[in-house]
């Protein structure tokens, strides 16, 4: 089944909201046997909104619309489909219930302009609100299927999950598609693409696709006309091409916080150069306190010196930017959060700071255990944001490869 999703909103057309609408039915879709085809931005205008279901509806079984439910004049969805399929509305009697006590209970009455929103199509599914006013709806529409979804997103993610996607499983039929994902690090792109090219997959009937993300590589692997695959063996592959460089789990960091939780250790940082993103990234997992002490962001020498107790000597003979420094951040870390392990960034992000000896790029690594420490420094070119988010990734992946050896 091909699809394509119209997400209205002039103000999507200004840039002042981000589209997170079409993301998430696209998330959505990609698990399912059915393939989005398009995606398309349309103003609050009839005209526009009018020539993007006509155009659609001649190309795709299923079309998704999300926004314009709404109470006030610029909301025109549910208005122009009925117009263009000639069908009249009905109330959703337990919608307007459900609006009416919330307005009861506020002792305020529904304005005029409320009723559009639990007005729908007549003879179509409803899906219900949970969590705002405006009904969803799925009507036929020519020779294809409208699904007609609310603008905010927090109300389109409910209803999608609630209601819209046990939907299309149950009511159209739509089968769950098989898929995998591996992600390698600090690879590039060109290598991870020609590492997966050498399996042929497509001979299996396979379809892959590599998505990047700073010093990660998002290899999906997905089946396609319904056929399966053999996971297992697919896994092994993936192991024999990548090795090490293959994440076991669904990110980096969560990887680390398990890996710690594992071996029973506890982790500290001393951050420079990437700011406390090292930090962001492991709290961001959750449960990571069981095995995070904290972190220091020590970014000036005196910093790095008073908080850290890094000798004056090592940062005027090597600099602040060098291996030995790192060490004794790492060193550093470990002591003052009381931690098995100290893991350290700091380098040069640029674009000023830079030398011959030491270019923009440059990063040095320490880490730091009950048995002593050791760094390495790395040449991490790019701009500021890439040298910096680089340097976090390197940093984890320095901890992640330490911890799978111990
Ligand atoms: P409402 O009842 O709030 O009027 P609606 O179904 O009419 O809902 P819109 O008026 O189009 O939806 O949008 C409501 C809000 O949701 C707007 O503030 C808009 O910024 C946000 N929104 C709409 N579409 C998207 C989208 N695709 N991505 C992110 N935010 C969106």
């Amino acid at each position: 089944m091909h699809a394509c999703v119209i997400a209205t909103g002039s103000e999507l057309l200004r840039g002042r909201v981000r589209d997170e609408n079409g993301a998430l039915i696209a998330a959505g879709l990609f698990r399912l046997d059915m393939e989005l085809g398009e995606m398309r931005f349309v103003g609050d205008r009839v005209a526009d909104i009018r020539s993007a279901l006509d155009e659609t509806a001649a190309r795709y079984e299923v079309l998704f619309i999300t926004g314009g439910l709404g109470p006030t004049e610029d909301d025109l969805t549910c208005g122009i489909l009925c117009d263009l399929a000639g069908v009249g509305t009905e109330i959703h009697g337990p919608s307007l219930d459900r609006m009416n006590d919330f307005f009861s209970k506020r002792g305020m009455e529904p304005r005029p302009g409320d009723m559009k929103m639990v007005t729908v199509p007549i003879g179509s599914r409803v899906f219900p609100n949970e969590v705002g006013m405006a009904c969803g709806f799925a009507m036929p529409f020519r020779s294809s299927r409208v699904i007609a979804l609310p603008g905010p997103p927090r109300e389109l993610k409910r209803m999608w999950e609630a209601h819209v996607l046990p939907w299309l499983r149950e009511g159209l039929g739509v089968k769950e598609k098989m898929f995998l994902t591996f992600r390698t690090l600090l690879l590039r792109e060109a290598e991870a693409d020609e590492r997966v090219k050498s399996l042929e997959l497509g001979k299996s009937g396979l379809e892959w696709g590599i998505c990047t993300a700073p010093g990660i590589n998002e290899i999906t692997v997905t089946s396609t006309g319904g056929a399966n695959f053999d996971e297992s063996a697919l896994r092994s592959s993936m192991r024999r091409l990548f090795g090490e460089s293959l994440l076991d789990g669904e990110s980096l960091e969560e990887e680390v916080v398990a890996l710690l939780a594992g071996r029973g250790l506890t982790l500290s940082l001393a951050e420079s150069c990437t700011g406390g993103m090292i930090g962001a990234r492991i709290t961001d997992v959750p449960g990571s306190s069981r095995v995070f002490r904290g972190g220091a962001v020590a970014y000036s020498n005196e910093a790095k010196e008073s908080v850290l107790g890094v000798s004056r000597k090592t940062l005027e003979i090597y600099g602040a930017v060098s291996v030995e420094t790192a060490r004794e951040m790492a060193e550093g870390a470990r002591k003052v959060f009381g931690a098995d392990i100290g893991i350290s960034t700091t380098g040069i992000a640029g674009p000023g700071g830079g030398s011959p000896d030491k270019p923009v790029g440059t990063v040095c690594f320490g880490i730091a255990d009950g048995a002593g420490s050791r760094g390495e420094r790395q040449y991490l070119p790019g701009d500021r944001g890439r040298v910096r988010a680089f340097s976090a990734v390197f940093a984890l992946d320095m901890l992640r490869r330490y911890l799978k050896r111990i």
